[in-house]
């Protein structure tokens, strides 16, 4: 959601404010308490009509804005209250991006609180970019509730425990809080004293993802737990969009009813404040700008796909993934992946070249290239061979440099950047690229020009890469966030990660270069255009401008069908999710009874054989380890806890893979088959939580049966037929939690 300061009455520019005082007094003396001077300067829109205005309020709600001394919309007075007539059941609050989402989740912990004195809170968010930020909008809405954001991602039971004793709301990423029940099962006590969750941006609530997971541990009372769940904390789910996955309405509605069945919730959207709301929240101005073209990419080879595209990459990635982990020969495997690895090089430099300017690919060509020919390569070897490609081009490159036009791409998007720059005025524009390096390259390019380099232009980027391939660690994602708050920065360019995660309030320019989004993506980015006036710009070809529009027809889908539930009669409605549940429920069940089933297989064999499943080297088979000595940390972290392992049993490489691999996952490591003939790589070896974990990848082994039998290499780590006990480790973060 990331619209915690939206608490401000704006007026959208272009309209009317011939509010008369009186009004102004009337409104304010029965939802705000005391009109003091300061509340003067909003303005109240005069398009509502006098009748509605103190419809949705209680005397609940005068001693609440008394007490907190923000003004509320009549909207947000009226989604709070029906959370309210919901008496404890859980919920789906869809609002558009900026309606001030966070305000009515401080409302309503604010409500339960005062309802049941001492109970506690948690406040989901799903990113550690969010966490800080609706940390400190909780603390400033609530701050007589003892608000505190939980860091890293790892927390044993008895560590949420203890904070509960003396905080009042924890914010923290779902992993934390899914971390925390996994432990708490294994030793007995599956509770804890939380009695109203609030899953910020829960769109997210679908499939495998952790916010889905967490209802799974609600959902079910999987067999072999000790007892059912104590009463289950009300959830209630904040999100501006659902996902629909086509534009036919049965479809939309199945979509959105499996989201709610999800989370077991109703459906909670304004219905008497729709004027205000439509006031209040108009999205930005839109501006569709089509691309030609540049130029063509001439090959000889007729390439699967498009060469300087993502869909390239992406065939790139499904040969290392799929093809090359099938292969056993090792060197043919180390053949293979430099192959991939100067494509992907090379498919970079021409997105970079179609997008930026040709100097930006040709320093990444050069930069990049640097750090493949590094690696030491026999002659005749592939690759000397594709270092001399390499090298044999790079004239042609340099000639080509000398001879290339300016990218006439780059001149709309500098006049798309100043079209809201004022003389002596701040501005914030936010630029949306598609890839890491492209940032990075357009960075370069705002430095070398006298306009943009004055507005000092600054990138974010995933935690998810490298820092050689631009990506960026947490703490450095938070700093750059800060400076474009405080506006020491005030041109910021993006991937994706900041659709979500950036919410400033001052933003009045939004871009897309060449990148469009699917629609729950598409109203989180437009929903960065904050400042009353601001635009929203697609600057792209005209390919990704239909999908634009596709993901556009979507929103206008998604609407329609929100109205339609949200109009449904309530025995309808209810046939309808119970329909989903079943479903849902059917589908939990059975994976918990084949898991429960291969636990139970695996302790049989494990009594009848005397011996535990082993993994040998899936090229050499030389013993690796043994499957007693493998733990899952976070459920899907498969880890050897032996601590020779990584001493005695396996080879280290500590080349150049330093990098955030997972969020909070430092990779510092590669393993490799300790057999001087063999040497495959097994998997990365990790910092985590202040300690180190070697993670081998299942498809590098062999399993073999305690039988003796060889079970043929799996490719995930689901498909074994073993079990894996979990681990949780502490959270070493734990001491720096940061107070509101
Ligand atoms: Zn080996």
């Amino acid at each position: 959601m990331s619209d915690a300061d939206a608490t401000s009455l704006k007026r959208p520019s272009g309209s009317a404010s011939g509010t008369s005082a009186g009004e102004l007094n009337n409104l304010n003396n029965v939802h705000i308490g005391e009109a003091t001077t300061a509340d003067m300067h909003y303005n109240i829109p005069n398009k509502i009509p006098k009748t509605e205005k103190c419809a949705t309020s209680g005397i609940s709600n005068i001693k609440l804005e008394t007490n907190l001394g923000i003004p509320r919309r009549l909207y947000q007075i009226e989604l709070v209250d029906r959370i309210l007539e919901l008496k404890g059941a859980n919920a789906v609050i869809v609002a558009p991006t900026n309606s001030g989402k966070t305000l009515v989740a401080a409302d309503i912990l604010k409500n339960h609180f005062d309802k049941v004195p001492g109970s506690k809170a948690v406040f989901l968010v799903p990113n550690g970019l969010l966490a800080q930020q609706q940390g400190e909008a909780l603390g400033k809405y609530l701050p007589k509730a003892n608000t505190k954001v939980l860091r890293g991602e790892a927390c044993t039971s008895e560590q949420i425990n203890d904070l509960l004793q003396t905080t009042d709301i924890l914010v923290m990423t779902p992993q934390i809080l899914i971390n925390a029940y996994d432990d708490a099962f294994d030793q007995d006590k599956p509770s804890f004293p939380i009695s109203l969750i609030v899953l910020d941006e829960c769109h997210h609530c679908v499939k495998k993802a952790p916010y889905s997971q967490l209802m799974e541990i609600f959902h079910l009372h999987l067999p072999g737990r000790p007892e059912p769940l104590p009463k289950l904390p009300q959830v209630i789910g904040l999100t501006a969009s659902v996902r629909i996955s086509t534009s036919k309405t049965d479809t939309a509605e199945c979509n959105i009813f499996k989201l709610l069945a999800n989370m077991d919730a109703r459906l909670v959207m304004v219905e008497k404040n729709k004027d205000e709301l439509a006031f209040y929240c108009a999205p930005p101005e839109e501006i569709l700008v089509e691309y030609k073209d540049r130029f063509q990419i001439d090959v000889v080879i007729k390439p699967r796909k498009k060469k300087a595209d993502l869909a390239y990459v992406q065939w790139l990635r499904n040969i290392s993934t799929k093809l090359i982990s099938l292969i056993e020969d090792a060197e043919c495997k180390h053949d293979l992946v430099s192959c991939v690895e100067y494509l992907d090089m090379y498919n970079n430099s021409l997105m970079l070249n179609y997008e930026c300017r040709s100097t930006d690919a040709y320093n990444y060509l050069k930069e990049r290239a640097k750090t493949l020919m590094y690696k030491e390569s026999r002659p005749e070897s592939t690759d000397a061979w594709l270092a001399d490609k390499y090298k044999g081009k790079i004239g042609t490159i340099e000639h080509y440099l000398c001879s290339s036009d300016e990218n006439s791409w780059l001149a709309v998007l500098k006049e798309h950047i100043m079209k809201t720059k004022k003389p002596g005025a701040p501005m914030r524009c936010i630029i949306f690229c598609r890839t890491r390096e492209i940032c990075s390259a357009l960075v370069d390019w705002a430095n070398d020009s006298e306009e943009l380099c004055d507005l000092n232009p600054g990138f974010i980027t995933g935690s998810n890469a490298s820092t050689s391939s631009k990506g960026l660690t947490n703490q450095q994602q938070n700093e750059i966030k800060q400076e474009f708050l405080d506006g020491r920065r005030q041109i910021l360019f993006a991937t994706s990660v900041a659709q979500e995660g950036v919410d400033v309030k001052k933003c009045d320019n939004v871009i897309c270069y060449n990148f469009t989004s699917d629609m729950v993506a598409r109203i989180q980015t437009r929903g960065r255009a904050r400042k009353s006036g601001a635009t929203y710009t697609v600057l792209a070809t005209k390919q990704r401008l239909k999908d634009e529009e596709k993901s556009k027809q979507n929103e206008i889908k998604q609407n329609e069908v929100l109205q339609k539930i949200i109009q449904m009669p309530h025995p309808e409605f209810t046939r309808l999710l119970q329909r989903e549940q079943k479903t849902l429920l059917a589908d939990l069940r059975n994976n918990a009874i084949l898991e429960e089933q291969k636990k139970q297989n695996h302790k049989r064999e494990l009594q009848e054989q005397g011996k535990d499943y082993s993994l040998i080297c899936g090229h050499c088979s030389d013993f690796a380890f043994s499957c007693e000595e493998l733990r899952k940390v976070n459920r899907h972290h498969h880890v050897v806890m032996d601590e020779d392992f990584l001493k005695t049993r396996v080879d280290l490489d500590l080349g150049t893979f330093v990098g955030e691999k997972w969020p909070m996952w430092f990779q510092f490591a590669k393993m490799h088959c300790k057999n001087p003939k063999c040497r495959r790589f097994l998997g990365p070896v990790c910092h985590y939580n202040k300690k180190t974990y070697a993670l081998p990848k299942i498809e590098m082994f062999t399993v073999v049966a305690p039988n003796g039998e060889n079970i043929k290499t799996l490719k995930a780590w689901k498909d074994c037929p073993f079990h894996v006990e979990r681990f949780q480790p502490e959270n070493p973060l734990f001491e720096r939690t940061i107070d509101n």
